[in-house]
Parts: structure tokens; sequence; C-alpha cells
């Protein structure tokens, strides 16, 4: 299978760094062809601006979407953000790994997921109708595709539990897992998160080796979340709420996933 490893950090001799060359080993081991978007070491320009329109008039007002539109329909976008989208295309499954910065991802991916991810691409596509809003969260370009996280992180796992005040990491995480990847129709599988990244040494590091190279065993068998499709039925459309029949009186990130 073809594998896609985004990398975001800037130091090759660090933490993530280990565990990226470690990931690449075990999956190529396995017979995955692999390619890593070394985002730091690509010097990936994280700012959307009117360059990436190669059409864009000099001074001319900059509209960010339809730019993009238009771009990516005109296959005038800057060949940085092609050849990424072509990954993309290529890949059955996609690993995103960092480290959590201010509870979240790296600015320098989440500019690469700016640019990537055109409308056209990743958003605007499908028809709108009564019963269909578009080809988003389950279906899009990106279906059938497999994402995964891989993050690190400096505080404990009780600081990202269920009554943690960092807030419980399934939150914390939900908008890159449903809002990014499942928006654009991948399956996500649950994360792998390492925490308490100041405590590693060898033995621990060995160990985290020894789950992540489980996790990368079964990247084509693990579940993914059960994220509720849009357009089966579960959300009234167009106001795009959940019907009152799943997960009645709750709310929040949470009832996006189904338990029934
Ligand atoms: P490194 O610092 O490279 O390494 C961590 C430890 O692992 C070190 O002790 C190192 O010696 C050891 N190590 C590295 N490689 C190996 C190896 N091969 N074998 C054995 N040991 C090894 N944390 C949070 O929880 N939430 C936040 O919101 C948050 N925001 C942050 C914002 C910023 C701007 C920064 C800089 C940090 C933030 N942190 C936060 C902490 C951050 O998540 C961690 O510092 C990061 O995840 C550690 O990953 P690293 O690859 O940089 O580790």
């Amino acid at each position: 299978m073809n594998i896609l490893i985004v990398y975001a950090h800037p130091e090759p001799r660090s933490l993530n760094g280990s565990l990226k060359d470690f990931s690449v080993q075990r999956l190529e081991a396995a017979g995955h062809q692999v390619r890593v978007s070394d985002l730091y070491a690509m010097q990936w320009k994280a700012s959307v601006d009117a360059e990436d329109d190669l059409d864009h008039p000099p001074g001319a007002r900059f509209e960010p979407s339809l730019s993009s539109r238009q771009a990516f329909e005109r296959g005038r976008q800057r060949a940085d953000i092609a050849d990424e989208q072509e990954k993309l295309r290529w890949a059955d499954a996609v690993i995103l790994q960092f480290p959590l910065w201010w509870f979240s991802m790296p600015a320098i991916l989440k500019g690469w997921i700016d640019r990537v991810y055109a409308y056209g691409f990743a958003y605007g596509v499908g028809e709108h109708s009564d019963t269909h809003w578009g080809d988003r969260y389950g279906e899009g370009m990106l279906a059938g595709k497999r994402a995964m996280l891989v993050v690190t992180a400096g505080g404990w796992e009780s600081h990202y539990g269920p009554r943690g005040v960092n807030g419980p990491i399934e939150d914390l995480l939900f908008p890159i897992q449903h809002g990014i990847l499942y928006h654009p129709g991948f399956d996500v599988l649950p994360p792998f998160v390492i925490y308490r990244t100041s405590r590693m040494d060898e033995d621990r590091y060995a160990t985290v080796c020894h789950h992540l190279g489980e996790r990368l065993d079964t990247l084509f068998s693990t579940a993914p979340i059960a994220f509720r499709p849009q357009n089966a039925g579960a959300y009234a459309i167009p106001a795009l709420t959940l019907r009152d029949e799943f997960a009645p009186g709750e709310a929040g990130f949470q009832i996006h996933v189904a338990r029934e």
C-alpha cells in the first residue's frame, strides 16, 4: 500500500524525528511504499497568499477561496501545492505526525492544510440539495483513504483525561480529526499520542516504538473512529444539526461519534 507521512518538526534528532524514521522503516519492512513530506526540511511556505494562484493579476484584490478554486480548476496552482495534492491522491493512508504545540499542530502543518486543501479538492465538492449537502464528512475526494495522527505532548495523560485541566485529548484533536481529516472523506483511525515526553529514556522509547509498531502493522485493519456521515440521515439538512434521536439531550464534539 502507499503511505504518506506528513511530518512537522524542525529538528531531525528530536523524539519526533526518531519516531518518524522508525515509522518509515517499519512500514517499508512490511512492504509498503512510503513517502515523507518533511515540512521544515522542504521549507514549506505556510501562508496562503496571491502567489499560490499563478494567474493572479498583480494588484488585484485577493480572495483566498475564489483564487484557490480558480487555480485548482485551471491547473494554475503553485507547483508545491499540486505536488502535495498528487501525494494525497497516491496515498492509501496518510499519517500526520507532529508535536502538540499550544493544543494544536505546529503552524507549518496548518499552513500545509490551508494551501494543499484547495477549493474543489478538499472542500466545495459535490451537489447541494435537500438531502445532500456537498460531498463532505464521510464523502469527498479523499474517501476510501485512511488517516491517523501521531502526536507527542509534554503534558501527562491525566492532564488530557476526561476531567483533565487541558480538556480531553479527543476534544482537542476533534478539529483536526473531524474537521480536517473526516471532512474531505478520510476514515480516521484513533490517534497515537505519546504523553509526558520529557520523561523519555531508552526503555520507554523502546516501549513507545513497540506500541507504535503495532499501530502501523494494523493501519489497514484498525476500526476507524465512528464519526457520523453527514448525508446518511443523522443530520437535518440544511441546518446540519444532529437529529434528536441521536445522542438525545447531549451536546458537544462527542455527539458526532456514533455509539448506538
Ligand atoms: P524532544 O524534546 O526531541 O525529546 C523529548 C525527550 O525524548 C528528550 O528527553 C529526549 O532526550 C528524548 N528522546 C528523543 N529521541 C529519543 C530516542 N531516539 N530515544 C530515547 N529518547 C529520546 N505540550 C503540551 O502537552 N501541550 C501544549 O499545548 C504544548 N505546547 C507547546 C508549544 C510549544 C511552542 C512548544 C515548543 C512545546 C509545547 N508543548 C506542549 C510541549 C511539546 O509538545 C513537547 O515538547 C514535544 O511534544 C516533544 O517532542 P519533541 O520531538 O520535540 O521531543
